[in-house]
Formats: structure tokens, sequence, C-alpha cells
């Protein structure tokens, strides 16, 4: 009997290898790596299709890899936000994957190093989270801030509320 079984890739449904493949191409363009790891953190948050915390990321990952360690995971969600490809919601202490980025609502060209402000809606009820990417409520923040002389470095508002699917249900 082998020590230890081999690496067995997790594969995922094919809408979400296709997103990683993806993230893929927009990292090779940033000449940084998706390293297997990395996809497949990556992949888990796709597929969940809702926020996941970091231990839950954790047990997920070691259901398929027995050996993850926690800073592994930590370091491997700090790769994949500084490169936008996933955003904390600080009131779920959870992670979801980029909309815009990944290309499920892209409202515009990603290739570039641009940091966007994001508002994400987080719904009371059933804890989803949708993100929305409005330049309207961008300036007003700007606007607002300038006119107390406050500069902004951080403009993700985080909104809570019912979803449309939780209010008719
Ligand atoms: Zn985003
Ligand atoms: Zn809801």
């Amino acid at each position: 009997m082998a020590d230890r079984a081999p690496t067995v890739p997790h594969l995922f449904p094919a809408e979400v290898e296709r997103l990683l493949d993806r993230a893929d191409a927009l990292c090779g363009r940033r000449h940084v790596k998706l390293t297997a790891l990395r996809r497949q953190i990556l992949g888990l948050l796709l597929e969940a299709g809702a926020p996941l915390g970091a231990y839950d990321l954790l047990q997920r990952l070691q259901a398929v890899q027995g050996n993850a360690a926690p800073p592994t995971v930590y370091r491997t969600l700090e790769f994949l936000m500084e490169f936008g490809l996933i955003h904390k919601i600080e009131r779920l202490s959870a992670f979801v994957p980029c909309t815009h980025t990944l290309g499920r609502a892209p409202c515009h060209d990603h290739d570039s190093e641009c940091v966007h402000a994001s508002q994400f809606l987080i719904c009371r009820v059933c804890s989803g989270v949708t993100e929305l990417e409005d330049p309207a409520i961008v300036a007003a923040i700007k606007a607002a801030t300038k006119n107390v002389s406050f500069r902004p470095q951080h403009l993700t508002v985080e909104i809570e509320g019912v979803c449309a699917r939780c209010a008719a249900g």
C-alpha cells in the first residue's frame, strides 16, 4: 500500500472549468501563475455559488487534498484577492469569486490591472451575495468625501437586505 495517495485532480463542472481557464489566462497576462492549488481554491469558490469562509474552504480542500494546511489557504486567498479574482465580504468573513473579472457579468475590460470598486448586496435570509459595479455610486462617494476633504482608498460598499428570490418566497 502506498504511503500517500496520488494527487487526484478535482474535476469541476464544465462551467467552472471554463471560468478557471479564463482566470488562468488573466494570470498569464499579468505574469503570475494560477498554480494547481490556486486553481483548486478558486474552483471550490466558483462551485459553491455562495460565500465561503476560510475554514469552510479548508474543509472542502481537505476533502480532496487531505494534507492542506490553514496558512496555505490564507496565502492562496491573499493571492486571489490581490489579483482581483475574488473578494472578501467583510460582514460575512467570507469570500466570493469576482463576477466581473471572471465574466459572468462583465462590465468592462479587466485585462488591465484595474482595481474596481464594487457594491455587494448581501441577503440576510440566504446569505447570497450579488456584486454590482455602479459607476454612479462610486462617483457619489468620491464627490461626498471630497466635500469633507477625505481621501477614500477603499471604495467597497456592503449593503444588507433581502434578495429578490427570498422576498418572493
Ligand atoms: Zn469584482
Ligand atoms: Zn436571499
